[in-house]
């Protein structure tokens, strides 16, 4: 295993990081408390290649490779997990399920604008009564021959007002289960399509979270992804890839919570000496500096194995649970070590506590990882 990176994998790096401190920094405070979306950052985003970062040239994308986008993800992470959301959903679950499983038309139709940020797209599986059990879809999708009518609710959708472009998971035969189910892109504007009211978060509050209401929504049969009945499939294998993006923003979240706590820790004192000569603040920060380090391997090995064309999906999940565990226990104890002013909003480490907990809730809770994780374990 060698994680050396290669000159254009460092200056892409460098690239997000210079973004993340001119660009996301400024104003983070204020758009999280005002749950504003980064819309000026997020069209820069796409200017800069990141929207469609492993998406083919061809098709409007930057080319590049998973652990490119990982490097990205961790970065504007360190600084603003609302953004890095955006980065991760238009990434991978919407343009690589496009690119991966899409037909030619979709993929000119849809996949160009979304790639180059043109437009931003929306992954819509979760329902107010499926969320970690996905099978139990209500949303259904009726064939009428040449469509399909569209009928339900979709809950929790990130940048569920603001994307474009929505693929959406619905039950189109209930007798197969979920071998009955279709993955379809529905457009912004289909008639009977509305988009509900916002949610009002503990976290990644700048982000756009909405739940989806389907109201006889007629949506051609060009627009299902793949063969009948390929749908859950589809979320299944694009929340795979997903997770490594997750697992990436955790990773952020961590490393930017550690050296805000570390720099503090060098400049705050205590009984007349900087908390960091405390060995108690000392030691915090070694586990969090070696936990963090632990996560990065795992991280990029998954993002590797998906690179290699090998099977990712216990080393995604693997990736997705420790990270968010670390970020999450990381995010913790930056706070502890501001002191009363981790308390507080300036310091930034009280958001980063607050946006560590989604890493474990979305694209499939811990718990979820761990099933993913001993089955694959187990199955040999
Ligand atoms: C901010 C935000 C953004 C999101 N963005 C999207 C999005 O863009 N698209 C989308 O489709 N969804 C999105 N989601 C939904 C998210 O993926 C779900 O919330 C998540 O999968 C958990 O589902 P649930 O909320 O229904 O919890 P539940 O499934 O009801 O789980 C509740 C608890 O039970 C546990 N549990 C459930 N089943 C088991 C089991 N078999 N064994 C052990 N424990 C179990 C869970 O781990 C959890 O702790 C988002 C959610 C949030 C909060």
């Amino acid at each position: 295993m060698d994680f050396t990176l290669s000159e254009e994998q460092l200056m892409i790096q460098q690239a997000a990081k210079d973004f993340a401190q001119n660009e996301l920094l400024p104003g983070i405070i204020e758009r999280d408390d005002a749950q504003k979306f980064p819309a000026e950052q997020v069209k820069k985003m796409g200017e800069l290649g990141f929207l469609g970062m492993m998406v083919k040239e061809e098709y409007g994308g930057s080319g590049l490779d998973t652990l490119s986008y990982v490097l990205v993800m961790e970065e504007l992470s360190k600084i603003d997990a609302s953004a890095s959301v955006v980065v991760s959903v238009n990434n991978s679950l919407v343009c690589w399920g496009l690119e991966t499983f899409g037909s030619e038309a979709q993929k000119k139709k849809y996949l160009t604008r979304l790639a180059s940020g043109e437009n931003i797209g929306a992954f819509c599986l979760s329902e107010p009564e499926a969320g970690s059990d996905a099978t139990s879809q209500k949303t259904t999708a009726i064939d009428m021959g040449d469509h399909y009518i569209v009928n339900g609710t979709k809950n929790w959708i990130t940048n569920g007002s603001t994307a474009e472009v929505y693929l959406v998971i619905a039950q189109t035969d209930v007798d197969k289960g979920h071998k009955g189910i279709n993955a379809l892109i529905v457009e912004k504007g289909m008639e009977g399509f509305e988009i509900g009211p916002k949610e009002n978060k503990l976290g990644i509050r700048g982000s756009d979270t909405h739940s989806l209401l389907f109201n006889d929504v007629k949506v051609p049969k060009e627009n299902r992804i793949g063969e009948d009945g390929f749908g859950f499939k589809f979320a299944m294998k694009t929340l795979a890839g997903g997770r490594i993006g997750i697992a990436a923003q955790a990773l952020g979240i961590a490393t930017g919570a550690y050296e805000l706590a570390k720099k503090y820790s060098k400049e705050r004192k205590a009984f007349g000496t900087e908390i960091a000569n405390h060995q108690a603040i000392a030691f915090k920060l070694a586990d969090m500096h070696t936990k963090i380090q632990a996560a990065r391997y795992l991280v990029y090995q998954a993002a590797c194995d998906k690179d290699n064309g090998k099977d990712y999906t216990l080393s995604g999940a693997m990736a997705k649970l420790y990270a968010s565990e670390v970020a999450m226990e990381t995010a913790v104890e930056a706070v502890q070590i501001h002191g009363g002013n981790g308390f507080v909003k300036d310091y930034h480490v009280e958001r980063m506590m607050r946006d560590a907990k989604i890493t474990q809730i979305y694209e499939g809770t811990s718990e979820i990882q761990k099933i993913v994780i001993s089955r694959s374990i187990l199955k040999d």
